[in-house]
């Protein structure tokens, strides 16, 4: 099928060369997003994230600084001259981030939420659409559709790992999914190894298999100091990993056939 190229800002998903998609699980405050942000900028990311509004399993948990959050992090981005993606859970925050972010993230929680995807379709911005964890990949290319369906057909998918019986990684990576999805849709296929591992150990193995996929990019979690991270810290790299992971995935890239 023929590929679609995404562009958000300077990050062009689906074009020459993989896309790295860098920064914090979430916007903790202003001096880590901007140290993130203009780390994984001079290592090499093109799109800086950062949770504002955060789906946690406990209601008792870090929830994420909102509005005030999103504030950090377009400007910890336009200071380090990197485009930014954030998640966004309802219609509500939606209309309250469209106007801040240059990519809207659809998390797994809410793949199969269709009156947000039908929103997200009509917002006018990119989306990174992320597969559910009960999903297949049938239902996560028609909630693609959903967005698509509204006009909307910068859409990004992103792999994160499925439920599995497995104990030792927090997902089960699903790495038939991306050539799956790269034959079945048009669309740009990013891959997300931290939240399926849940571990750091592996991420950097992960990223290099997700290339020799065909991925279009990866999505990594990094903070400058994970072991005191609000959330997500034992799956994200500090910032000399981060560092390390971007100059291999510069030396290796994509295998030299890709299957689309
Ligand atoms: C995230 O990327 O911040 C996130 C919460 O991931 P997922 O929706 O894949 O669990
Ligand atoms: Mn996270």
């Amino acid at each position: 099928m023929a590929a679609r190229r995404v562009k958000v800002g300077g990050a062009e998903f689906g074009g020459d060369s993989p896309v790295l998609v860098a920064g914090p699980c979430s916007v903790e405050n202003w001096d880590m997003i901007l140290e993130v942000a203009l780390s994984v900028k001079a290592s090499g990311a093109s799109l800086l994230r950062g949770g504002t509004w955060k789906p946690r399993t406990s209601p008792y948990s870090f929830q994420g600084l909102g509005d005030e959050g999103l504030v950090m992090l377009r400007e910890a981005g336009r200071q380090a001259g990197l485009p930014v993606v954030s998640e966004v859970l309802s219609v509500q925050q939606l209309e309250r981030a469209a106007d801040r972010l240059d990519m809207i993230q659809v998390g797994a929680r809410n793949m199969h939420n269709f009156v947000l995807l039908t929103e997200v379709g009509r917002c006018g911005k990119p989306v990174m659409l992320k597969r559910g964890f009960m999903a297949t990949v049938e239902e996560w290319l028609l909630a693609a559709e959903y967005i698509m369906k509204e006009g909307n057909e910068a859409v990004v998918l992103c792999e994160r790992g499925i439920r599995t019986f497995e104990t030792w990684t927090r997902s089960t990576l699903d790495i038939s999914a991306v050539p799956l999805a790269r034959q079945s849709s048009a669309l740009p296929v990013i891959v997300d190894p931290c939240h399926a591992a849940g571990r750091r150990d592996i991420i950097m193995a992960l990223t290099m298999a997700s290339l020799g996929a065909g991925a279009d990019g990866v999505m990594i979690e990094v903070h400058p100091d994970p072991d005191r991270a609000l959330s997500d810290g034992g799956q994200s790299l500090n910032l000399d990993e981060f560092k390390a992971l971007s100059g291999a995935v510069r030396s290796y890239g994509w295998p030299p056939e890709r299957y689309r």
